[in-house]
């Protein structure tokens, strides 16, 4: 009987392809094992093995597969299990998923190219031919196609050479957007060999009679073993207490060796285990609380005010997982934030401690993957939303920090997966414990605990009763009127600085970027356009000087005066953190200031050098973004200012005032952490905005309830589901005509809840015209058989000849 293996392949066709196994392969094939396929005219692909079966495709004739690439499965049966959920759940394929979920050094094709690794120390390393080949044409040539390397040996079946050789770190694959992974490289010395005897150590300390520095440091070095072994170079001028300049002598001598050894870059067993701090009775309480939560089996929300001592309260419960040996998944917004949290955990746990990091290449990224498969017991993973796809095995417990956070949302490419509700699901299909935390909960998960879905536990005061933040609006209105305003900076705002600064405090000034959705705002009043339906604000489309709602085309002309005011003072421009930087040095010459936006965080260490340097108080005013808003600890910050509120009231999104008020109160948490109580401004021309008055108070339950009534009123999550549906193409009128043609279709079939299609507020993008077309689903709707209807819908457009070249991107539960 022939044997058929159905595999995943890397692309984003929603099916799985069948290739026929050889009869030599068919002892040692397995589900979740990678494979190498042909396909197409001349593409080989790494796959993966999901089913084996003996059923001969009717369609096709199968191809036989190439090679095995694995001894044992690469990927294990509860990822698969977990793949599936996500492209059943966000409507992609299973090869979409694989490809954002595995490591590319896994993922090997005949469209990689490969490169050598920048160190490589061949010293002591038995290569096989093969190898030898490979490496010397490298030498020649920087790097070379999967075609070329076949060439080069005279071989097909050149994957499983290549393989062995990324995991062996002799090659890498090119990756283009990827900075290229440095490994650390540590210094030794040895003794050199004339000297490495006891006889000859008499003679080598006559020689150096008349230099006793470098005396004691040879002295040092037999005392490490440094005739017989390697000896770090920092261990032996610890120990000898001398100077690299005396080391370097003896090595310009030839007395002693110089070696670079590569570190792994998984720091080993070198961190002491440190100690939990007890926790306080505030926090005690609301443990056991988050325990019997467990207990019962629900999820848990932990609400706490911004340095309420959560994040001790995760480490406990990792502890607890940890010392039985288990796996916990521990997830942040974005690695690149979490600098401080890191080093909190690695002083905790050591070695135990796996991160991982979108910033990773994929050498980093493959070697934590492997490292949880092979020694997976007991490691607590830190790592950011791709952290969902590792190869975890006994999973017990699952935190999810800052569980508002709008990044946990993938929105490019498929997978456009909610890290957070895949975590859950992950935990779920586990077993494991979930624990979500927040100071500014989403309103999804806050829901879930007011319906008694989710188990909630609260914690309202800071960690030694430090006060909270005493947050001041400005209003911009009144201050322009009576000229009290210097650029865009209050008199009120000016004088705490000044104050801050001469107690020789630090500030944080934060000035949210407009992003790209020109908005109309009035500059004498503040006051916005908003749409009757939507409750949104209107987006200015300057081509027609028009104002649409992006959700539902409502529009109507640009007007010349003010709704509400009645001032012919509306204006679409703004300003960004580069001015404000610009205005405060003006204001303030003699303080250190420095920008975080995206600007100046781009490089792979810049966000962690800028964190470090206003640490060390280095900086005395940072300026900034969304960035300066994240879970940042810092001691001496007694000012927070914000700019301008309004632009964040005001931004074109139902989310607006939901997230006007996680990030301004996520800011203010960043003054005043310890004794001295800090200070917030918040400037705006809308001072008794309710979201701005529960801002200052401090009262989410309010601000829930006030939102909660719109998205019930509107229509929006988390009582009505969201998928937006988007159009894309070169043509515009090809774009008008499908997205027509798919509104329509979705009307006759969904009947209520399709909004229009309409122009994003940026309607080109990379010369691509974009049209959406929202669909809303009632509670009461299913969302499967919708799901159904437009995967149906979706079909029979892309058999439409003319619509074929247009590009379908649907997002569900889309931000
Ligand atoms: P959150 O995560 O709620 O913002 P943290 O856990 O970061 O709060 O705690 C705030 C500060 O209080 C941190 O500097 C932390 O080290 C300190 N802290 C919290 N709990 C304790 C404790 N039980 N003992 C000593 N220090 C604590
Ligand atoms: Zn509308």
């Amino acid at each position: 009987m022939a044997l058929f293996a159905d595999v995943i392949l890397p692309l984003p066709l929603r099916r799985l392809f069948t290739y026929r196994v050889e009869d030599d392969q068919i002892g040692s094939i397995e589900k979740g094992q990678r494979v190498a396929v042909p396909f197409g005219k001349s593409k080989l692909y790494t796959a993966i093995v999901y089913a084996l079966h003996e059923v001969e495709p009717q369609a096709y004739e199968a191809k036989p597969v190439y090679t095995i690439l694995d001894k044992t499965a690469s990927v294990t049966e509860d990822q698969i299990k977990f793949w599936n959920w996500l492209s059943s759940y966000y409507m992609c394929s299973l090869g979409e998923v694989m490809r954002a979920a595995m490591p590319s050094g896994l993922l090997l094709s005949s469209e990689s190219i490969i490169v050598k690794p920048e160190y490589l120390d061949l010293s002591d390393r038995d290569l096989t031919d093969n190898e030898f080949l490979l490496l010397e044409a490298l030498t020649y040539q920087s790097q070379l196609s999967i075609n070329e390397i076949s060439d080069i040996l005279n071989r097909k079946h050149v994957l499983p050479i290549i393989h062995s050789m990324v995991n062996k770190g002799l090659i890498e694959l090119h990756e283009q957007l990827q900075e290229r992974y440095k490994p650390k490289m540590v210094r030794y010395v040895q003794l050199h060999p004339t000297y490495r005897f006891e006889e000859h150590l008499q003679e080598l300390l006559d020689i150096l009679n008349r230099a006793p520095k470098q005396r004691a440091v040879v002295l040092s070095l037999f005392q490490l073993n440094g005739a017989k072994e390697l000896v770090k170079v920092k261990s032996l001028l610890e120990v000898s207490n001398s100077s690299s300049t005396i080391v370097k002598s003896l090595i310009d001598k030839q007395i002693v060796e110089e070696f670079f050894l590569e570190s792994s870059r998984i720091k080993e067993g070198e961190m002491a285990h440190g100690e939990s701090p007890q926790l306080n009775a505030e926090q005690q309480q609301a443990f056991e609380s988050v325990e019997e939560g467990f207990e019962d089996g629900k999820i848990v929300l932990l609400h706490g005010v911004t340095s309420s001592g959560k994040t001790e309260l995760y480490i406990k419960a990792i502890e607890q997982t940890l010392q039985q040996q288990k796996q916990a998944l521990y997830l942040v917004p974005e690695i690149a934030l979490t600098t401080q949290l890191v080093k909190r955990l690695e002083q905790r746990f050591g070695d135990q401690v796996l991160v991982f990091h979108s910033k990773y290449s994929s050498n980093e990224r493959l070697e934590v993957w492997q490292k949880l498969l092979e020694e997976g017991k007991g490691k607590v993973v830190i790592g950011a939303r791709s952290s969902v796809f590792l190869p975890y095995e006994n999973l017990d417990l699952v935190i999810i920090d800052e569980e508002h956070e709008v990044s946990y949302k993938q929105f490019d490419p498929a997978p456009r997966y909610h890290a957070r509700d895949a975590a859950i699901v992950l935990g779920r299909q586990f077993n494991s414990k979930v624990l979500l935390g927040s100071a500014t909960p989403s309103m999804e998960s806050y829901f879930n605990a007011t319906n008694g879905k989710y188990h909630l536990v609260e914690m309202t005061k800071r960690f030694n009763n430090v006060l909270m933040p005493d947050i001041e609006l400005v209003d911009l209105a009144d201050k322009y009127k009576r000229k009290r305003m210097t650029g865009h900076f209050s008199d009120r705002l000016i004088e705490e600085m000044t104050e801050t600064l001469d107690q020789n405090f630090q500030i944080i000034l934060f000035q949210n970027r407009r992003g790209f959705s020109p908005i109309l705002e009035c500059l004498t009043c503040g006051h916005s356009p908003q749409c009757p339906n939507c409750d949104v604000s209107l987006t200015y489309h300057q081509y027609k000087n028009q104002l649409r709602c992006h959700y539902c085309g409502f529009n109507k002309p640009k007007m010349s005066n003010c709704e509400a005011c009645g001032n012919a003072s509306l204006d679409t421009k703004g300003f960004g953190t580069q001015q404000v930087e610009a205005e405060v040095k003006e204001l303030f010459p003699k303080a250190k200031v420095a920008r975080m936006d995206l600007d100046t965080t781009r490089g792979k260490y810049s966000f962690e050098k800028l964190i470090e340097r206003f640490e060390d108080k280095e900086i005395d005013i940072l300026v900034g973004t969304q960035m300066v808003t994240k879970g940042l600890d810092f001691r001496d910050v007694k000012l927070v200012g914000v700019l301008n509120a309004d632009n964040l009231l005001n931004f074109p999104d139902f989310r607006a005032h939901e997230r006007c008020y996680q990030l301004l109160s996520q800011v203010s948490g960043r003054s005043g952490r310890t004794d001295e109580r800090g200070k917030v401004i918040i400037q705006t021309y809308n001072p008794y905005h309710n979201i701005l008055q529960q801002v200052s108070v401090n009262d989410y339950s309010s601000m829930f309830k006030e939102q909660m009534n719109d998205r019930h009123q509107f229509h929006y999550p988390p009582i009505y589901r969201t998928i937006k549906i988007s159009l894309r193409h070169r043509n515009a009128d090809l774009v008008n005509m499908a997205s027509e043609w798919f509104a329509k279709s979705l009307r006759n079939a969904l009947k209520a809840g399709v909004l229009g299609p309409e122009f994003p507020p940026i309607s080109r993008i990379r010369n691509q015209y974009h049209k959406n077309i929202m669909v809303k689903i009632a509670p009461d709707r299913s969302l499967l058989k919708t799901k159904e209807a437009i995967l149906k819908i979706e079909n029979s457009f892309l058999s439409i000849k003319d619509f074929r070249a247009v590009r379908v991107v649907i997002n569900v539960d889309s931000y």
